[in-house]
């Protein structure tokens, strides 16, 4: 089983002590004092009482670590005060005192000086150690920087100290291929020891989350956002209730999103949701890939042909739609295995990636789809429409344009750069519907047109309304301008953040029947990965979006 351990930097006993009870209720089997802002680096008795008091009354088993400044701590004292005081925590025996479970030495300083060696070895449990102690020792190694070249050759020499009992090392990824050499090295046992193997930073959350997978010793967490140790350390609550790591297993499925940013998407959130209720056994993580080609095509070639980490399939967002279907015509015309499905091919741009994995989880093909257009026409399919506005140019709207354009409604697109709407309605236009009476118009066309084309939906595929956009609190159109009798069109906004836009409140006002952009979210969501979360899940994607953004439905 693979160890939580939340990581608590000791500024006071204590409030330490109170978020080290904090992280027993939270679920947490360790906990880190770091004790590299706290301890002086003097040789105060005072200073070295405290902490063993802290340490005898830790509520879990404990790591005492002083991480110096070269490692990323804060430490800044010799080294000789800092083993001192570890030799005064192996010590504490006496009645009401006992030592930490583990020591967290660098191995840089385990490996500096004989004497610091031999000092460390004496405050721990080793085959050499005459003594009966509790405390083991983590030999460590941080790389702020990135993978150490040397890395192999360190782990080695690291797992070959007897007095080793575990071995750490962690290093900033700067792309999500960084963890998969933290896999290589965790599957491998490539230090011959139980090894706590971590990628920092944004790219590293996945070296977090699937340690399990890979056998990894121990990982940490953080009690709040606010207080981690270090670059992308979970909270405690994401990575047990949000990733649900205790059932991480190896077998585990991976999915997850891709895009940049990615850090604030709701994907993580409704799948994780969706895979616990159905007691699926898969995890889906926020995937950030750097918004150019050659980023999105080198990470995710990587992430499909790695078969350890099995990665089953990704939504993918903006700004990497179109990269999706440009990579799947690339590797097509290299002779792989990859499919694209007709609707994603038409619109250029697509949403999902599903992998399938013959033996030994090697990638055996890929299907790349676009679950937006059909998404929106199955919510619009609710109320026959047959004369749609659509309002934006961009990549939503070329979705749900060409969805419509197939099931053979009329649509007029309207956008803030007029050029953009006649580029759009040109390309629609080559679309033939698959069912319509009669050959649907594709128009672009003036906002003050509107009112005169009587349309049965007008639908918002801009950015207008949403929060940290170019106009949070505006109408993408003023739906005052409509005669009476358009009082039944369907308003459909796509923008979810906020779920109830402010152009949505006023639709409802003036009597429209209207559709959030939560119920396009679980609608598109539902179709992405239905051998993992089961077919017609769309309510239960909806009811968990609502949950968590705490919106009714409409
Ligand atoms: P996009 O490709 O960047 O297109 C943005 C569109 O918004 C363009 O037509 C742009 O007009 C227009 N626009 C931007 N600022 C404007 C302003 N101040 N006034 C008028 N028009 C403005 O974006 P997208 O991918 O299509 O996404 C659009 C929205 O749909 C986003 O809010 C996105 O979150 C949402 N969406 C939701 C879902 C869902 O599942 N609910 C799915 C996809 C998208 P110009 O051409 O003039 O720049």
């Amino acid at each position: 089983m693979t160890l939580v351990c939340v990581s608590i930097v000791v500024e006071d006993l204590a409030s330490a002590l109170a978020d080290a009870q904090a992280a027993k209720r939270a679920g947490a089997d360790l906990v880190e004092w770091r004790l590299d802002g706290f301890f002086s680096g003097g040789n105060d008795p005072l200073d070295f009482a405290r902490i063993v008091r802290l340490v005898s009354e830790s509520p879990l088993p404990c790591i005492a670590t002083c991480r110096p400044v070269a490692e990323g701590g804060h430490y800044d004292g010799d080294d000789a005060a800092r083993i001192a005081l570890f030799e005064a925590l192996g010590a504490a025996t006496g009645p009401g005192s006992h030592p930490p479970r583990f020591l967290d030495v660098e191995y840089s300083t385990y490996v500096r000086s004989a004497n610091l060696k031999q000092k460390v070895n004496l405050a721990v449990g080793h085959p050499g150690q005459v003594r009966d102690l509790g405390t083991s020792l983590v030999l460590s190694l941080h790389d702020l920087a990135g993978r150490p070249s040397d890395l192999t050759r360190r782990l080695l020499a690291m797992g070959a100290e007897p007095a080793a009992a575990v071995v750490k090392f962690a290093y900033r990824a700067r792309s999500l291929r960084d963890n998969l050499e933290v896999f290589e090295v965790l599957a491998d046992n490539s230090a011959g020891r139980p090894t706590i193997a971590l990628a920092m930073g944004e790219f590293g959350l996945m070296s977090r989350v699937l340690a399990p997978k890979f056998g990894g010793f121990l990982t940490f967490a953080s009690l709040r956002e606010s207080s981690a140790t270090a670059p992308g350390q979970p909270t405690i609550e994401d990575l047990l209730r949000l990733y649900r790591f205790r059932e991480i297993r190896r077998t585990t499925a991976v999915y997850g999103v891709v895009g940049w940013p990615v850090a604030h998407s709701l994907s993580p959130l409704l799948f994780n949701s969706v895979f616990s209720e159905k007691r699926t056994d898969a995890v889906y993580l926020p995937l950030p890939i750097p918004p150019e080609y050659e980023h999105f095509k080198a990470t995710l070639l990587a992430l499909i042909d790695d078969e350890r980490l099995g990665l089953a399939g990704c939504s993918v967002t903006l700004p990497h739609k179109s990269h999706l279907v440009r990579l799947a015509r690339e590797e097509r015309a290299a002779g792989r295995a990859w499919e694209i499905d007709r609707f994603a091919d038409l619109c250029g741009a697509a949403n999902t990636l599903r992998i399938a994995r013959g033996p030994g989880g090697r990638a055996s093909g890929c299907e790349v789809l676009n679950t937006d257009g059909p998404a929106a026409v199955g919510l619009l399919a609710r109320a026959p429409i047959r004369r749609a506005v659509l309002l934006g140019a961009g990549g939503s709207a070329r979705a749900v344009g060409a969805a419509l354009r197939l099931a053979g409604c009329s649509v007029a697109v309207v956008n803030r750069t007029r050029a953009r709407a006649e580029a759009l309605a040109d390309d629609l236009r080559t679309i033939a519907p698959e069912s319509a009476a009669e050959v649907p118009t594709m128009e672009s066309v003036d906002a003050s047109a509107v009112p005169r084309l009587d349309p049965d939906a007008i639908i918002n595929c801009t950015s207008v309304g949403m929060t940290g956009g170019p106009d949070p609190g505006g109408f993408p159109f003023d739906l005052a301008a409509l005669p009476d009798g358009s009082r039944r069109a369907v308003v459909f906004d796509l923008v979810y953040s906020p779920a109830r836009t402010p152009w949505l409140t006023r639709a409802q006002a003036l009597g429209h029947p209207v559709i959030d952009g939560i119920s396009m979210l679980a609608a598109q969501a539902a179709m992405q990965f239905p051998e993992s979360t089961g077919l017609g899940c769309a309510d239960l994607f909806d009811r968990i979006a609502r949950a968590a953004v705490r919106v009714p439905r409409t």
